[in-house]
């Protein structure tokens, strides 16, 4: 087992040094110390207990309950500041015309931000990656849906994902390999709303889930009980800290509270060493012959500008001045209704099935595609916010909770957004952290193919609200943000529009990786840890042909 080394100064050096634990960065961590090398992640965030974030959900204010408060329960280390909304901290803050669309939430904790997601895995369709070639808008990808492919395969594995082996409820069915194992059973809401919505093209299919029905890889089998977001109590639901855990047992170190601010080049401008900051405030280096950063598609341009030295002026990997650009979001709006019968919604996992009907079509050549999922979050909360607000009490106040829990209906409505360049993270000029270094700022304007797709998700769900004779039928106005954060740092063929290459390796850097959503050219309409990660093992894969090579 080769394991990195450290000095008396606690400076280290290894085969391959990964910046950010979270599911890419240790999912990377966990193939390449299995190959044989020496790895160290270098984690900005603390380490953090299950038992203890399940207690804070617990013990939190109603009100944060209700309003899905999924970051406030979540430990941070005052040096690796995270988005709060709480009351919000402004660490991160969005301007331009969708400023508000780009509320993001994610973690800096050992694990990253998939502690706290809703496990959705879905693929892109092969057509996702050609949206130039196939409707005239967007970007192609450099590399082929069929090349990205076995990947998908791997990550479904590792992850543990189930889905429906059944190829008529699969988006995309183009697969080589059987979901790892099949869906997780459908509760009665999911069932009655396929046989009211399908016959009118919608095609409700399951969500495939990183979930398992089956105790797996160490995971116990998912009970269903609807706590999935902000927290598995059990750990049915894949997390990253799982695939931390296993890269451990194997030999990698993943160092806590360890901020990386800084990176040096040589003169063939190959990274030599990162340097970070311990939870002292003390300054430390790790050299390596290949470096991953997969900080998540927001911090890891932040950091690549901020790093910025003299053979770099412009920041690591921005010699065209691409870092940063393109930022993407499915920025989503919610439909609320009371339906004419009770669909029970509820029971089983948070996320259960989705409509893909509209996720595709020549419609994309004008305006966005969208996808939309029967929210299968317990309605309880939302059901007694409004019985509440009634004025109602005693038994009057329990049956209303109940009449809104069966048959409340909560529609979660995602778009499809292009890579613009002017949608942007830079480095503000009045904001710092602790450290002293820079906060994100973020320009966001979702655009016209947005805000027409959007138009377009209206008028189907007028018709779908009709269909279950819809009370109470309400659309949310403003765009949310989704927590699918890509772009900024894109992939391109061409060094001049783009940051790195098919293999998320940088253009300016031989030895730099910067895999995860930051490349994606094209966002589809689906949730994208599946291809973050799928892009991570391929770039794992080039790691690692790399150091066969000792080309270092
Ligand atoms: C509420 C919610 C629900 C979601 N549901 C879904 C879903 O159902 N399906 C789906 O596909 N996606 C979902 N997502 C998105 C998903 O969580 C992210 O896409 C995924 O976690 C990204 O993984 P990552 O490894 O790239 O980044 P992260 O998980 O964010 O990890 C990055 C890590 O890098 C560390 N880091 C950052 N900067 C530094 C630095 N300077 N030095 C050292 N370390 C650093 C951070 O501390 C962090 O731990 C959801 C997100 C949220 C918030
Ligand atoms: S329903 Fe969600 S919270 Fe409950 S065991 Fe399954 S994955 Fe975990």
């Amino acid at each position: 087992m080769r394991t990195p080394d450290f000095d008396a100064n606690g400076d280290a050096s290894a085969d391959v040094v990964i910046v950010g634990s979270g599911v890419v960065g240790a999912m990377m961590a966990d193939q390449l110390v299995a190959k044989g090398h020496s790895v160290l992640v270098l984690e900005a965030g603390p380490r953090i207990n299950r038992g203890q974030i399940v207690e804070n959900w617990r013990n939190m204010p109603f009100q944060n309950r209700a309003g899905s408060d999924y970051q406030g329960l979540y430990p941070q280390s005052p040096l690796a500041p995270a988005p709060l909304y709480f009351p919000e901290n402004n660490y991160v803050q969005q301007f331009g015309p969708s400023a508000g669309s780009f509320s993001q939430g994610y973690l800096r904790v050992v694990g990253g931000t998939t502690w706290h997601w809703a496990a959705s895995c879905w693929r892109h369709l092969p057509v996702d990656m050609q949206m130039q070639s196939a409707y005239g808008v967007g970007r192609d990808w450099p590399i082929s849906y069929e090349e990205l492919e076995p990947y998908y395969c791997l990550a479904e594995e590792e992850m543990g994902v189930a889905g429906p082996h059944d190829p008529a409820l699969q988006s995309p069915s183009e697969r080589s390999r059987p979901y790892p194992m099949d869906m997780i059973p459908w509760n009665y809401g999911d069932i009655r709303f396929a046989e009211v919505v399908n016959p009118h093209g919608y095609r409700l299919v399951p969500i495939p889930q990183g979930r398992n029905v089956r105790p797996w890889q160490g995971r116990p089998a998912c009970c269903g009980n609807n706590n999935c977001m902000p927290i598995c109590p059990i750990g049915a639901m894949y997390n990253g800290i799982h695939h931390v855990e296993s890269a451990e047992a194997k030999g990698a170190k993943v160092l806590a509270e360890a901020v990386v601010y800084k990176i040096d080049t040589n003169e063939e401008n190959r990274i030599t060493e990162v340097h970070w900051f311990d939870a002292d405030k003390v300054s430390h280096k790790a050299s390596g012959k290949m470096f991953v950063l997969a900080c998540n598609a927001l911090e890891t341009p932040r950091l690549l500008l901020m790093a910025a030295n003299e053979r770099n002026p412009q920041g690591i990997a921005n010699s065209t001045d691409q870092v940063g650009r393109y930022m993407m979001d499915h920025s989503g709006f919610h439909c609320t209704f009371m339906a004419d019968e009770p669909l029970w919604t509820g029971r089983g996992p948070a996320q259960s099935s989705c409509m893909v009907g509209p996720r595709d079509g020549d419609f994309r050549s004008e305006y966005s595609s969208n996808k939309v999922i029967l929210n299968n979050l317990s309605r309880v909360e939302a059901a007694t916010t409004e019985a509440l607000k009634q004025g109602l009490v005693g038994r009057a106040l329990d049956d209303e909770i109940r009449r809104r829990t069966i048959y409340g209906v909560d529609l979660s409505i995602s778009l499809e957004p292009l890579p613009n360049p002017n949608n942007r993270v830079t480095l503000s000029e009045t904001r710092r952290d602790e450290l002293g270094l820079p906060c994100p700022d973020i320009h966001y304007d979702v655009g016209e193919y947005v805000h027409k797709g959007a138009e377009a998700s209206h008028r189907q769900l007028e018709f779908i609200g009709k269909l279950f004779g819809a009370a109470e039928f309400h659309i949310t106005e403003d765009l949310n943000a989704n927590n699918h954060i890509m772009g900024g740092t894109i992939m391109g063929a061409d060094p001049r529009t783009s940051v790195v290459d098919g293999d998320c390796r940088t253009h300016d850097h031989p030895n730099l990786w910067l895999p995860g959503g930051g490349a994606m050219p094209s966002a589809s309409v689906v949730n994208s840890t599946l291809t973050m990660v799928a892009l991570g093992l391929k770039a794992a894969d080039s790691v690692a042909k790399e150091l066969g090579r000792g080309n270092a």
